[in-house]
Order: structure tokens, then C-alpha cells, then sequence
């Protein structure tokens, strides 16, 4: 019952149209328009969200009869038709998985140099490019280096680092993320609407839950909840389809996890195995409930978009539970892994041995260190800053995005000792993390990105202080001539949408810009600003510059980061 009738159906025909990239798409507009589209991509992002289609609608457009003024193909010339329909054999589609071998790619190497049969371009789509054998990217690699003019490849890859760099480095690189439950939620209402199925906000909110930015999941799911109950679906069937049932399991573990229940906990792991039920998935729900707890407990609530009784639940689970506690079963939780070889239940069953003796580890720590830097912690940790909360929309995916976590809300300049110290002698605090992993991801982000005249990523990354101050966000720079060049990207509205977008990626929220130029007492800056005649004055009567300031403000709409 793994049909995709809804997913191919609704595959988006535009770049306009996939949901989610607005980024990725509007530099690959830019690039056809003008006409730039360079000869290998690399589409890297997590699974559904949108790669391979988007590469498609890149195949029509480049090879479209009539494209309109934005670069989209028109999809109805017999180009964009044969593409659409799979007819084409100019679209040459290679899932690297299967095909992985070097003889596959030298005879793509061959088959490459004859002329497109009747498209402008011959596109080579190759999917799961991370699978490719060392050989077979390697004779890939040659075809990169020199490529015939009349080819363009796209390689989508869940998994940029296992390509070797000899192949990344030749490819323009664009990172798909995880799309936002909005986002989501908007395309299934968009699907229910036009298929005419009966369903409630709730079903739709589970649905996007489950999927994880996945937008493909959410669609076969939908589907799949359309199969088996028909046009209307309830919230009981959803939940039975997904294997959700009105288990409360995971979270009855999770309390006996906090009363460090051991043997209540042993037991109840051993019988959900014994029920058959997939303690992989159990081991999933657990960690999604933690994660839930987790920012309950630090205030971001609000967040999780769930049903009243669940949240109700879970705030009751919570009482008389710090913050420091949820992190700690977290944190082990997480690391959780499987194995082939080892009984299914084991690894469930050392995490929750090992979290009661943390706690009995931790609860002597506390009563036997000095009590100096204790009470700081729940204190600090519960009022949760800005940047704690950017990191949901994509955290969904588990473990990883968990962990981090925590350290980010060490943000709080106030010291905050590691809540996961799980070694009694170990009384430091954590070291000091980069308190702009955020930050310096959005620049990464967008070196790749080339806003009018200048890299988005450089500008950004001479800019000396960011300062966040309600929703007011100042840039400052100590260079004139860096501002003044920021200042003009910002004229620029693509630029300042794929800054603003970032920017709304990075720090959670839309931000109104300002930039702001600060001499750091630097002479050279200082002798080119001298010539105003206030200060000439100023100086003659023995005045003393000691800082300089200007400011040029740059409103940004603000733009919902979820609407799209
Ligand atoms: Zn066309």
C-alpha cells in the first residue's frame, strides 16, 4: 500500500511551486534567467524535501521552448511534456544506489558525448550520489572536469559527506532543508481541499508530526490514510494507521525514567518486545516525548502544536522534574543505537540502567559539592533565550538535533554548569561553546549564495557584532566600505530576501535590519571621516574623537518565516 498516486500527482511542475527551498529556488531562477546555469549541481538535503523534483523542473527549464520571464519552463511545450510524462531521453535519471558500479558510469560517460536527441541539454539526474563506488566517482570525476557543453548534471545526495570532495568542489552546491510543519500542513490542506477529503486540523498536525519535514512522507501518509478509511479520516484512524494507537507507553516510561523506576522501566521495555511491537520505533517515541518535555520544561511549549490532553499530560509528568533531569535521560536516550547482533531489547535496557545511576551519580554530586553555582542552573536554563528556540523547526529529526541543545543554552551569560555532568568529580562547567553556531551556519550558508555584486557570506562575515534587540537586529561594521557594500545589497530585493530568509533561519525569527558603522578607533577610518567641518572645528578646539557612529536603517517586511 506504498502507492505515490498523490505525491507524483502533486509534484510541483514549477520552481514556484516546490515548497519550502525559496533560497535554493530563487538562485536557480537567477541562474536562468541569466542565463548561468552551471554544469553540475549538487542537491543536498535530507530525504523529501524536494531535490529530485526540483532537479526535473531544472531539466524542463533549461531546455524549455518558451520559458517564461522568471526562467520557469512553460510545461506544455513537448519538451516540458515529455519530461513530465517520463518520456524523455534527454532526462537520463541514474539512481546511484543500484547503479553504483564503475561500469554504469563510463558507459554514462560514453553515452554523454552524443548530442541531446531533441532537448537543448542532455540532464543526468543522479540520485543517492553519496552511494557511488570510489572507481565509479572517479570516472564520474572526469566527466565533471570536462564536461560536453550539451550536459548538465545534478547530483542529489541525503549525505554530502560521503562524496569526496574532488566531486563536491565541482558542483554548485545547494542545501535543501527539512521543510516546516506550516509548510506542510499548508500543502496537505492544499491536497485535502482539491481531492475533496473530510479531515481535521488535528489528523493534518499529526500527519506533519510524524513525517518530519519530510514532505513526500506527509503526502504518502495522506494517502495512505485515504486508502484504507476513505475521504474522511479521523483523528482514531490516523493514529492507528501510524502505529500511534492511544499508546502512552513511551511517556509511562519516561516517568519511570525520572522516579528512576529501574524495574518498572526493565519490565515494561521487555513488554513491549514481547508484544511484537518495534522497539526502534518505541526507542523514536521516546525520544520525541523527551524532546517534547525538554522544551516544555525550558518554555517553548508553544512550539509543539499538539493536542490539549497531551500537553496536559506531559505537564503533569513534568512537576517536580528540572530541566537538568529531562536533559540528562535525554542525552542518554539519544545515544541510543541498535544492533543485529545484540538482544533487541538490550540497549533500551543499559540507557535506562545507566540513567538511575546518573541520577544517584549526580543527586551525591550535588550534596556533596559546594552549592555555589546550583541554583543558577534551573534558574538560567528555564527562561529560554531567543536563539534556544531557532533550532525547532528542524529538530525534528532525532537524535542529532537533540544534543545540541542543550549547549545552547549556555547562551545565558550567566555561568551555567554542565547539566549532564555524569562524572561526580567532574565540577567544571562545560567549556564555552561557540555561542554563534547559528550564526556562523547562516554565513556558510551563504557564501555559497552571490547576492548583486557580492557575496552575501563575505559581507556577513565582516560585519564585527550582531546585535538582537527585540526584533530589531544591527549589524555593525568597523569598515565604511563593508557597509556601504551591504548597504547596497540590500537595495537589492533578491539580495535582501535571501539575507532576510537566512537571517529568519539563523536566529528564529524576522528580523528588522539596521547596519551600523563603528570606527574601532581605527586611524585610517577616522582621517577619512575628519573632513567634516564640525569636527574640524571640534578638533581645533582640542576635542578628542573617541567613537564614531552612523546608522542607515533598512526596514525589512517581515515576513512570516513559516509561510511559505
Ligand atoms: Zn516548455
Amino acid at each position: 500500500m506504498t502507492s505515490q498516486v498523490y505525491y507524483r500527482k502533486w509534484r510541483p511542475q514549477r520552481l514556484s511551486e516546490v515548497v519550502g527551498q525559496e533560497p535554493v529556488i530563487q538562485t536557480l531562477k537567477q541562474a536562468l534567467v541569466q542565463n548561468r546555469v552551471a554544469h553540475a549541481y549538487l542537491f543536498c538535503g535530507p530525504r523529501g524535501t524536494g531535490k529530485t523534483s526540483t532537479a526535473r523542473i531544472l531539466a524542463k527549464a533549461v531546455s524549455c521552448l518558451s520559458p517564461d520571464e522568471d526562467g520557469e519552463p512553460d510545461t506544455t511545450c513537448h519538451i516540458c511534456e515529455s519530461i513530465t510524462e517520463g518520456r524523455s531521453l534527454d532526462l537520463i535519471e541514474i539512481d546511484a544506489a543500484s547503479n553504483r558500479g564503475i561500469d554504469e558510469i563510463r558507459s554514462l560517460r560514453e553515452k554523454a558525448r552524443f548530442a541531446p536527441n531533441e532537448a537543448a541539454y542532455k540532464v543526468y539526474i543522479l540520485d543517492e550520489a553519496h552511494m557511488l563506488t570510489e572507481y565509479a566517482a572517479d570516472a564520474l570525476l572526469k566527466t565533471l572536469e570536462e564536461p560536453p557543453p550539451h550536459v548538465k548534471f545534478i547530483l542529489a545526495t541525503t549525505d554530502p559527506h560521503r562524496l569526496p570532495s574532488t566531486i563536491t568542489s565541482r558542483c554548485q552546491r545547494f542545501d535543501f532543508r527539512r521543510i516546516s510543519p506550516n509548510s506542510t500542513k499548508n500543502r496537505l490542506t492544499e491536497i485535502c481541499d482539491a481531492e475533496g477529503i473530510k479531515t481535521d486540523p488535528e489528523v493534518l498536525n499529526t500527519i506533519t508530526r510524524v513525517s518530519q519535514g519530510s514532505l513526500r512522507d506527509a503526502e504518502n501518509l495522506l494517502e495512505q490514510a485515504v486508502t484504507s478509511y476513505g475521504n474522511t479520516i479521523s483523528l482514531e484512524q490516523v493514529r492507528l494507521l501510524l502505529g500511534l494507537s492511544d499508546d502512552d507507553r513511551p511517556r509511562t516510561l519516561v516517568g519511570h525514567l525520572f522516579r528512576r523506576e529501574t524495574a518498572q522501566a526493565l519490565t515494561l521495555i521487555n513488554s513491549v518486545s514481547i508484544e511484537g511491537f518495534d522497539l526502534q520505533q518505541f526507542h523514536r517515541q521516546v525520544v520525541q516525548e523527551l524532546r517534547d518535555l525538554l522544551l516544555l520544561k525550558a518554555g517553548a511549549g508553544e512550539m509543539l502544536d499538539q493536542p490539549a490532553d497531551v500537553t496536559q499530560a506531559q505537564t503533569s509528568l513534568l512537576k517536580d522534574v528540572k530541566l537538568e533531569q529531562v536533559l540528562r535521560v535525554l542525552g542518554l536516550l539519544a545515544k541510543v543505537t541498535f544492533s543485529p547482533d545484540t538482544p533487541q531489547t538490550l540497549p533500551l535496557e543499559l540507557a535506562v540502567v545507566e540513567s538511575a545511576q546518573e541520577a544517584i551519580a549526580s543527586h551525591i554530586d550535588k550534596h556533596t559539592s559546594t552549592t555555589l553555582e546550583q541554583p543558577k542552573v534551573s534558574k538560567s536554563i528555564a527562561t529560554p533565550p531567543l536563539t534556544f528556540v531557532e533550532p525547532i523547526p528542524v529538530a525534528t529529526e532525532l537524535p542529532k538535533p537533540i544534543l545540541p541543545m542543550p549547549e545552547q543554552t549556555s547562551l545565558d551569560p550567566s555561568p551555567v554548569p554542565s547539566p549532564v555532568t555524569n562524572q561526580p568529580e567532574n565540577q567544571n562547567p562545560l567549556p564555552p561553546i561557540s555561542r554563534d553556531e547559528p550564526w556562523e551556519e547562516m554565513i556558510r550558508t551563504l557564501s555559497r549564495q552571490k547576492g548583486r555584486r557580492f557575496n552575501l557570506g563575505a559581507l556577513l562575515r565582516a560585519c564585527r557584532h550582531h546585535h538582537l534587540e527585540g526584533d530589531k537586529l544591527t549589524l555593525s561594521f568597523t569598515h565604511r566600505s563593508h557597509m556601504e557594500r551591504m548597504q547596497e545589497e540590500m537595495d537589492y530585493p533578491e539580495s535582501k530576501r535571501t539575507l532576510q530568509e537566512a537571517l529568519t533561519m539563523a536566529l528564529g525569527t524576522s528580523s528588522e535590519l539596521t547596519l551600523s558603522f563603528t570606527a574601532e578607533n581605527s586611524e585610517q577610518e577616522l582621517s577619512q571621516e575628519n573632513d567634516s567641518p564640525l569636527v574640524k572645528a571640534a578638533l581645533n578646539m582640542g576635542g578628542k574623537i573617541v567613537d564614531q557612529e552612523d546608522e542607515v536603517s533598512t526596514p525589512n517586511s517581515t515576513r512570516s518565516k513559516e509561510d511559505e
